[in-house]
């Protein structure tokens, strides 16, 4: 089932912030609902893999690596939370529209 934006806002705003999880080469089979997956290859960070927090189920992936166009960049604070920038724009489907702060959502309104 698919629950409401106000509610995944509101949990989002209550629960602990998103942690990253690190795999090398290889993605996990099932994406976790709310954690954040960085992929190395080689010891490179090679993408942010993540499931939309609209909770329309997509999967989002993120280009880490300087040649990808567009790329994001990744931040991982003192406690292990991660920081990407630009926002995150979906510009198919749901269109959702937010930044990720420290292993935080904060949506933009459109
Ligand atoms: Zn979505």
């Amino acid at each position: 089932m698919r629950w409401p934006l106000w509610i995944l806002k509101f949990s989002d705003a209550i629960l602990p912030s998103r942690s990253l999880l690190v795999y090398d080469n290889e993605l996990p089979k099932k994406l976790p609902r709310r954690n954040l997956v960085l992929l190395r290859d080689g010891g490179e960070n090679w993408s942010i893999n993540m499931k939309c927090p609209c909770g329309c189920g997509q999967t989002i992936e993120l280009p880490l690596i300087q040649e990808a166009k567009p790329r994001w960049s990744l931040k991982i604070d003192d406690g292990g939370l991660p920081t990407l920038s630009p926002s995150v724009w979906l510009r198919e489907e749901c269109r959702a529209h937010f930044f990720v702060k420290r292993g935080r959502i904060f949506w933009v309104k459109s």
